[in-house]
Parts: C-alpha cells; structure tokens; sequence
C-alpha cells in the first residue's frame, strides 16, 4: 500500500480562474505566470487549463523549452530576462520575449548577432526596488534600446509591491502608478503593470489594466488579498488539494502531550488523529497547533477540525472531538477541495497559510517531489 498522502490538481479549475482574470480586466491580454513550475502545480499537469491565456510569463529557459515543446506558439516572456549573454541565442531560437532591466543585458544585446530582432519589455523601477530602472536611467536605457537594430520592439513593465493593500493611507499601487505615469507618459509601445492583486482590485481601470495584465496567484485560486477577501468572494477555485488519510487515533488522558516539545497538552480526555502528512511533504513545520490558540484548519472527512502538537517530518495531528465517527483510514483535507468537492467541504489553501503565518504562494511552491499526483 503506498503512503495515503496525494496532491490533486484541478486544471479546469485553472481555465475557470484565468476566465475571471479576464472578466476583471476586459480588453487587456492575459499572461498567465507560471514561473517556479506553475507555481508548484507542474507545467504539464495544469496545461489544459492554460491554454485560454494570451501569454505564457515565466522565469527561465529550461520552462520556455517545455511550453514550446508541449506545442504552445504564442507568447512567452521570460521576467526576468537573460541571466548570461549566450540566454539570447536560446531567447531568438524560441522567439522569447524578454525583460531588459539592467545595463548589462542591453550590452548583451548589443553584442548579440541575430536575424530575428528581440521584442523587450523595459523593466521600471517603480518603488519596489528590486528589478529595472528609476526616472532618467529608464529614458536613457529606452533610448539605448531604440537604437539598437536587435531589438524591433520596445514594451514597458512594472511590478506592484503593495497591490492587495494600502500603503502610506492610500491605495498600495498608488504611489507607483504615479512614478510609472510620471517616467513614460511619452514614451510608445505596450504596458504591463498588474499582478493578481490589481487585476482583481483595479482591473476596471484602463491604466491599472493596460495592455498585457499579469496573473499568477489568481490562476491557482489562491485570493491575493486574502484574509481581506477570499478566494470565494473573487469566484476562485483552487487548483490544488493537498489530501491524506488517518494512519492512527490515540485516546488521551487529561494532561497528555502531543509529539515533539509536548507542544500541546490535552485540556480534557479527547481523540486525536495522526495523519500521514508532515514537513516533509510540505505542509508548513509552524503551522500552530498549540493548545493556547485556535490551531491550523484541518478537514476531517470534510469536517472542520485543527491540527495539535507540532508537525514532524511523516505525520501531524489533529483533534478528533468534532469528528467522533473518524477512524483509521478517514479522509483529511489538508487544503483544497474536500471529500464531496462542495464548495461547504473547501479548506482554503489561503487560511492554512495564514494560521502557519505564511502565504499560499509557498505552500504550493512546497510541495515535495515525494508526493504523488493526480490530475482530476
Ligand atoms: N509579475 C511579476 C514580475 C512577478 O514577479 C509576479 C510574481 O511574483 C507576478 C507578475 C505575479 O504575481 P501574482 O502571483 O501576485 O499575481
């Protein structure tokens, strides 16, 4: 019998969400992100899901060889751009776009024999201080660009730091939407601002949405600002179930610990269930599980319980009190669609994250190799 732990993965889950990506940002072109191996769903799994996007936007050119090679003729950008000049072969090979957001890959580019001119997208520096370039350094690395006959088109890009909130009393994206207005007003060609964040907050507007929008979290059915809104509130579906099963229940006596550190001590003679997930595999080591707060959400046969003690490497364990029909082989849900895949049995991945004081990019980005998946 193999270990009961599976990850499933939705993908018309995925061709849902990137539907309302385009219900919030109507008239843009729709990037789907799906850098870090489709943020940790697998390319290849979610790619039916895919295939309504306009654009593939990834990190490097090992996910631009397998887009390609799974057929995919479109666009795809790479976000970060080249990482060495000899990226540029590969980048004309593919016909990649790609950002430019330093001096040395427009020297690169310079230095790059080519016969099928490089669409680019400039990267500015818009506050998040990361990529790109700032005010006058943007005009000249623009006008670097323009002159150079490798490059036949020149895109403008920006990334928001603080879209699902507000910053300094005012809108988070404010305060970059003014320096990026500011910096390329004159300056021609196609925009990309928006993450998933201000699609869904912002899409209705012509300069938030631009050209090309940016879908990452959204596409997974993760709510990006979550807990202010949830995945329910934007019609999200999640992508991913992370599901196992009960291997043992232990009946505990007043005053019992629960695993390492004896983190959790029983208030009351209850049940536990000890679940064939762990670190491991990825669920979150600081999901809390204490007996001083409310625990990390857990479905037990789509029931809501908690996890008690800490999570070790294999296993976790959860309060049975709600659940008292639960045994060995019971169903758990440690996020995503429960055992019926009602919308009444959903664990959203966003409230595990929270409770584990993360966010649901990693915990999809976590998932081990060592746990087998289905796609449904
Ligand atoms: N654009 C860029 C440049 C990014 O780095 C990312 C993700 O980190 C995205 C878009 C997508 O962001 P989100 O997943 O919040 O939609």
């Amino acid at each position: 019998m193999p270990r009961p732990i599976v990850a499933q993965i939705h993908p018309e889950a995925i061709a849902h969400n990137l539907a309302e990506a385009r219900r919030h940002a109507p008239d843009a072109r729709l990037w789907a992100v799906i850098k870090a191996n489709a943020y940790g769903h697998g390319i290849e799994r979610v790619w039916p899901g895919l295939l309504g996007a306009d654009g593939l936007a990834l990190l490097d050119l090992a996910e631009a060889e397998r887009v390609r090679a799974l057929g995919w003729r479109g666009p795809v950008l790479l976000l970060e751009g080249a990482f060495e000049p000899r990226d540029l072969e590969l980048c004309s090979r593919l016909n990649l776009w790609h950002v430019v957001h330093c001096d040395e890959q427009i020297a690169w580019l310079a230095a790059h024999k080519t016969h099928q001119p490089h669409r680019v997208f400039l990267k500015m520096n818009s506050g998040m201080n990361r990529l790109g370039f700032r005010g006058p350094a943007l005009r000249s690395a623009w006008a670097r660009l323009n002159a150079l006959p490798q490059v036949d088109e020149i895109s403008l890009v920006t990334h928001f730091s603080d879209a699902d909130a507000t910053r300094d009393g005012e809108d988070g994206i404010a305060y970059q939407l003014r320096a990026f207005v500011e910096a390329t007003q004159d300056l021609p060609g196609e925009r990309s601002l928006s993450n998933s964040a201000a699609i869904l907050r912002h899409g209705e507007r012509l300069d938030v949405r631009a050209d090309w929008v940016r879908a990452g979290i959204l596409t997974y059915g993760s709510a990006p600002d979550f807990p202010e809104h949830d995945a329910a509130h934007w019609r999200l579906r999640p992508a991913m179930t992370l599901k196992s099963r009960l291997i043992a229940t232990q009946d505990l006596q007043t005053g019992d610990s629960v695993g390492y550190g004896s983190a959790y001590r029983a208030p009351r003679p209850m049940r536990i269930g000890i679940v064939a997930c762990g670190y491991a595999d990825g669920y979150p080591r600081h999901a809390p599980g204490g007996h001083d707060g409310p625990g990390t959400p857990v479905l037990v046969d789509g029931n809501r319980t908690r996890t008690v003690g800490r999570v070790s490497m294999d296993m976790l364990a959860v309060d049975l009190t709600p659940v008292p029909a639960a045994g060995i082989g019971s169903e758990v849900t440690l996020w995503g669609r429960g055992p019926h895949g009602t919308p009444g049995s959903l664990l959203p991945i966003d409230e595990v994250a929270r409770a584990a004081g993360t966010i649901a990019y990693e915990l999809m980005c976590a998932l081990a190799a060592r746990v087998p998946v289905q796609v449904e």
